[in-house]
């Protein structure tokens, strides 16, 4: 059956992408039809972390239940650590209560939202609206615009502008843990040792998001789930014993050769038992664009757009996407309502692709070795070291330092070319 109502736009997919350019548009006057399938209580895989950049454009996030974080602790593969004091704090969400918070300022807007998982199998006759229709074809509405929002694996995004191949993609998986004793959780992103990408906890309203993301070409699920669940056993034993280490791996316990450390092992054996029947697990993947891929392929058109992870932007070096999924879905509405949608692909390129190509270019680099170590141990040992590449460090979990600039800013503040 056809939805006869006259919409001037459907959105396929209500994450922040899609409930953002559904909010913006409804208001401006536009009449939005909003599709997802996704059941309110199933959240999206995510560690929900919002840079304070994006908390200052887009203030309104912070009426979404979150904890402000205002210290991160980053640790170098070598276990290495520096405690960073940010000087504007930054969020963590839970994905359920922020793509709700998102997806009911949308419906107050005005925009109709449909519970519906909707078939990449959409069509469009000469000079006729686009259609789509759910899987079983029960149902069907009708729009002149068609955005595709509906994440990385995105379907519609491959019909309208070509499937992306494996090697641009993350991976990106963990659990969900109880909350430490007396809510002592720190924030902490640890780069992985011997592996490009890195592993995080970020602490919730009411449990712990755990994760690594690192890249897909490489991916080995057995090795890296080991390597994360001695980050995990590391994080609760620290809280239990400060010297514990963050990889609080079964060879470290073992001395170096020595006869095993019996208190160490009966620590990492009380912390594991308790965490393996309480967690949650999630996986799913990240673009991870590659330069060539930012200067080819297409975004939008005359009649259609895509969003977000279905666009691909994500930072190819950490995996941020929540921020650029908000700043594309405001770029679409504004080029929508000034009735020049074949504006929104440049506007975007001027807007942040061309940093995220150049993130796209640093990302070996970045994880890769710089005088015989690794690169990101340079700058953990640096930043312990030196304010001013602490300083840059704060920037860029902040999401204030881009990076164009990051290699001359690194340079004028610590000498360090790469
Ligand atoms: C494990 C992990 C951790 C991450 N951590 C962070 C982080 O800490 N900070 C950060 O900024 N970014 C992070 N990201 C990236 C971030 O999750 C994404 O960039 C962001 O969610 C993109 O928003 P979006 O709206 O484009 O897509 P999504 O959030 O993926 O939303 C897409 C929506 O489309 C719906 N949909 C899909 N298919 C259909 C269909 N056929 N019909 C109807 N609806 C459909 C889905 O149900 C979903 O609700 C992480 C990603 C992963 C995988």
């Amino acid at each position: 059956m056809t939805d006869e109502t006259v919409y001037d736009l459907l959105i396929v997919g209500a994450g922040p992408a899609g409930s953002f350019a559904a909010e913006l548009a409804a208001r401006g006057g536009a009449r939005v039809a909003l599709f997802d399938g996704r059941a309110p209580e199933e959240a999206k895989a995510c560690g929900g972390g919002v840079t304070s950049k994006a908390l200052k454009a887009y203030p309104q996030l912070l009426e979404a239940a979150g904890r402000t974080v205002s210290q991160v602790e980053m640790f170098s593969p070598a276990g290495e650590r520096v405690r960073l004091k940010l000087a504007e704090p930054f969020a963590i969400y839970s994905r359920t209560a922020f793509d709700s918070h998102l997806r009911e300022r949308a419906r107050a807007a005005g925009a109709q939202i449909f519970d519906a998982r909707v078939s990449a199998d959409f069509t469009r006759g000469a000079g006729e609206p686009w259609t789509v229709r759910t899987r079983d074809k029960a149902r069907a509405w009708r729009a002149p615009l068609l955005v595709a929002a509906d994440g990385a694996n995105s379907p519609v995004a491959r019909r309208l502008a070509g499937a992306l191949p494996n090697s641009e993609m993350e991976v990106a998986f963990g659990y969900r843990a109880p909350l430490p004793r007396n809510d002592d959780a720190p924030t902490v992103v640890a780069f992985l040792p011997g592996w490009i990408g890195y592993a995080w906890a970020f602490p919730r309203l009411d449990h712990v998001s755990f994760g690594i993301a690192t890249t897909q070409d490489a991916f080995d699920h057995k090795s890296l789930d080991a390597l994360l669940w001695d980050f995990m056993i590391g994080y609760y034993a620290q809280r239990e014993d400060d010297s514990a280490p963050i990889w609080f791996s079964r060879d470290a316990t073992t001395n170096g050769g020595e006869p095993r450390n019996s208190s160490r092992e009966k620590l990492r054996a009380s912390v594991e038992g308790k965490l393996r029947g309480g967690v949650d697990a999630y996986a799913a993947r990240i673009p991870g664009l590659a330069p060539a891929t930012w200067d080819a392929r297409r975004v939008g058109g005359d009649d259609w757009a895509l969003l977000g992870d279905a666009a691909g932007f994500a930072d190819p070096v950490t995996g941020e996407g929540i921020y650029y999924a908000l700043r594309s879905a405001e770029i679409f509405a504004r080029s929508l309502l000034e009735g020049r949608v074949e504006t929104y692909e440049r506007r975007c390129r001027a807007d942040f692709i061309r940093e995220l190509r150049r993130a796209a270019e640093m990302r070996r680099r970045f994880y890769g070795d710089f005088y015989g170590a690794p690169f990101t141990s340079r700058m953990i040992d640096l930043a312990r070291l030196l304010p001013g590449v602490r300083r840059t460090l704060r920037e860029l979990v902040a999401g204030d330092q881009g990076y164009l600039t990051l290699k001359r800013t690194l340079a004028r503040r610590a000498i360090l070319p790469f």
